[in-house]
């Protein structure tokens, strides 16, 4: 008997999720000490000075003690800043595990899973997963005022007396597309009462506020409407795993069953406490982002390459041709984008903004393959 027959049914159907290039694996491939990582979305500006100060300070003494199950700093903290009730905030290593959670909690095999085609990859194995069955609704074409986003007609006709469960990211990552708030509203107001409707704001710092709508706000528009956050963009501490999903106390006290008591660690704790005060930092950031980002933008324009709107810390850069063997030119020449095989769009990279001389490298190497493969 083969070991993968045995999986519960949803995992037999799953593929691990694609975490992209492991950088340390390819700088000992290439012989090269500094690579330019634009592959996974991280905060190239990096995290607020206070954490690194807060990080270099510890003793690590106290690893031996069990950190605070309940996170109750952390959880202060950051509905100091959200303005959410604490009792209503669950804690997650990195939002990634609460996408998942939150499917593992809620639905159970027969119940459907709706999130967008070219949506995050989570939605799709997190639905898969649990046993439940994904419902893909076909994203906008390209020629649309949103191009490849995810269309609010179709998600609202794909909703029934089976939907369970509805992911949509606000906005999404891998097409920086998003929803503004008049689309998101009436959206929520189709919901059925029986799924539950999660709104993935991991770029939420990132957003223009004036075209995209805080969910947290809407929340009286939907009983069971859970919003994820994470410090792993903006907040620049993606190696240290949390994320957050904010929704109503009893929704909170259900994850609370299924959720790993002691998921967020001791010092990730500390950190993403001292982060989310840093409004400052915070706001450097969403500056230097938006800055950036128009650079990046208008370098791809300039190699005659297609760019779609988006309001992260990425753009999705459309090529005209299969993509694979440009970014794998790139990563040769210690660039490392993402290839968007996986998401259905062969033909466009995925490229997270950088810092100017980041991007310098980049232009040119951009310039030299493009030349290369012609
Ligand atoms: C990066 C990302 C996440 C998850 O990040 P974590 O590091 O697990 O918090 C979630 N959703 C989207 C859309 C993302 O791009």
């Amino acid at each position: 008997m083969r070991i993968e027959d045995l999986a519960a049914p949803g995992v037999q159907r799953l593929k691990a999720y694609d975490p992209g290039y492991d950088p340390d694996t390819i700088r000992r491939m290439l012989g090269r000490d500094r690579l330019v990582e634009l592959g996974s979305n991280e905060n190239g500006f990096g995290p607020s000075p206070r954490v690194l100060e807060l990080l270099r300070a510890q003793d690590f003494g106290d690893a031996i003690r069990y950190p605070d199950a309940g996170a109750r700093q952390l959880k202060v903290a950051i509905a100091a800043r959200t303005g959410h009730d604490p009792a209503g905030i669950t804690l997650g290593n990195g939002s990634h595990e609460l996408l998942v959670l939150i499917a593992e909690t809620f639905v159970a095999p027969g119940d459907e899973v709706v999130f967008p085609q070219h949506g995050f990859a989570v939605f799709k194995l997190a639905a898969i997963g649990s046993g439940g069955t994904p419902v893909e609704v076909p994203a906008l074409p390209r020629t649309d005022a949103m191009p490849l986003g995810a269309d609010p007609v179709a998600m609202a006709a794909a909703l029934g007396p089976r939907t369970k469960l509805v992911y949509l990211a606000n906005p999404n990552n891998p097409t920086g597309t998003w929803w503004d708030r008049e689309t998101l509203a009436g959206f929520l107001r189709q919901v059925p009462e029986h799924a539950v409707v999660v709104i993935d704001e991991a770029y939420r710092e990132y957003v223009d506020e004036a075209l995209v709508p805080d969910a947290l706000s809407l929340r009286e528009l939907h009983p069971h409407l859970v919003v994820t956050r994470t410090f792993s963009k903006a907040h620049g501490l993606a190696a240290l795993r949390v994320g957050y999903a904010l929704s109503s106390p009893a929704l909170a006290q259900v994850l609370e069953r299924t959720r790993l008591t002691f998921n967020a660690n001791l010092y990730a704790q500390r950190a993403a406490t001292a982060a989310i005060g840093d409004t400052a930092h915070l706001d450097h950031v969403r500056a230097a982002n938006a800055t950036q980002r128009d650079e990046l933008i208008a370098g791809m324009q300039r190699l005659g390459l297609r760019t779609f709107p988006t309001q992260g810390n990425f753009v999705l850069v459309e090529f005209g041709r299969p993509a694979k063997p440009i970014e794998e030119a790139l990563l040769q020449r210690g660039v490392l984008v993402r290839p968007m095989g996986g998401y259905g769009l062969p033909d466009c990279l995925r490229i997270t903004v950088g810092l100017p001389d980041e991007h310098a490298v980049l232009f040119a190497a951009l310039a030299e393959v493009l030349e290369e493969l012609r």
